[in-house]
């Protein structure tokens, strides 16, 4: 599982970093996660292939979060692209983004798919051989959802040396994956753990972009691998999460330890602020283990 942040700020870019956007690769994956603007210029820099990307979740209406839309979408019918592109995202923006193309004359020669979301329950909105991808209800100025990306449960490892010593035919290994216990060609049954290893554990990454402080999402993000949750302000600015539906860096870390993740990565900070540091400060007093989200910056979770 790896992260690519291509803009780490709230509202506005500025010269050092774009608005929201990311880039998620989980097991041959490459899932764009909102859309500020810059976005595909932060793919060139950072060298992701615009063809690998078939799945772009948007959090929400907010400028700072879509206005690179639909560009990019523009950009890979210029660059002839064939392949689906699916968008999940708040119903409305296919208006939006429809009604740009029309004025423009500029229709995708590539199949377009919009899932418009309006639940206000998490739920299931993707899903593959090795991965789930669920809504996170959060609550904000406009409706908005964060994304719950989870690795289905990885097969057992075969352990080669023991399977033939065991005498069991290469036909069972298929069951042997997938933890059944299986019959060697003496007739013998054997146990599944004598002859494979526990697989590496799945892991997931919830995205949590922009909210307002909500114990209601604990439940659904509960043990997570990685929590990218915002962190808009710094304590001395915390009245403004109030009206503005934001959270604070603290405020991020209680999620992230009542949560019971292993990491949690902060962003989405307010232009106000020069540096990031005091941020993971304020998160430490509350858990341990925060990393800052910082234009261009990719971390590997394997
Ligand atoms: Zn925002
Ligand atoms: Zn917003």
């Amino acid at each position: 599982m790896k992260l690519t942040i291509l803009g780490c700020h709230s509202a506005t870019p500025s010269i050092n970093a774009n608005p929201t956007a990311q880039v998620l690769e989980i097991k041959n994956n490459m899932f764009l996660i909102d859309c500020g603007e810059g976005t595909q210029v932060e793919l060139r820099r950072n060298k992701i292939k615009f063809s690998r990307i078939k799945h772009i979740f948007i959090s929400h209406l907010h400028g700072d979060h879509y206005f690179g839309l639909v560009g990019l979408v523009n950009t890979f019918s210029l660059l002839t692209r064939e392949t689906e592109l699916h968008i999940y995202a708040p119903k409305g923006l296919k208006e939006v983004i429809l009604l740009q193309m029309k004025l423009s004359a500029s229709w995708t020669q590539y199949p377009l798919i919009f899932h418009e979301l309006s639940s206000d329950a998490s739920e299931l909105i993707y899903e593959d051989d090795k991965v789930e991808v669920y809504t996170i209800p959060l609550k904000h100025r406009v409706y908005t959802n964060g994304f719950l990306f989870k690795e289905k449960e990885n097969e057992r490892k075969i352990d080669i040396n023991l399977v033939t010593e065991a005498n069991i035919d290469k036909a069972y290994f298929r069951k042997l994956k997938q933890g059944f216990d299986v019959e060697n060609e003496d007739g013998v049954l054997i146990n599944n753990k004598k002859v494979t290893k526990d697989p590496k554990p799945a892991k997931s990454y919830a995205y949590c972009s922009d909210t307002i402080y909500n114990e209601d999402i604990i439940p659904i993000i509960k043990d997570s691998t990685v929590l990218y949750h915002e962190s808009t302000f710094l304590d001395k600015n915390e009245a403004l999460c109030i009206p503005t539906k934001h959270s604070t860096a603290k405020q991020a870390a209680t999620i992230a330890k009542k949560a019971n993740v292993e990491t949690l990565i902060l962003g989405h900070y307010s232009t106000r602020y020069n540096g990031y540091n005091d941020f993971k400060t304020e998160a430490k007093t509350v858990f341990n283990n925060v990393l800052l989200s910082k234009d261009g910056k990719t971390f590997n979770f394997d």
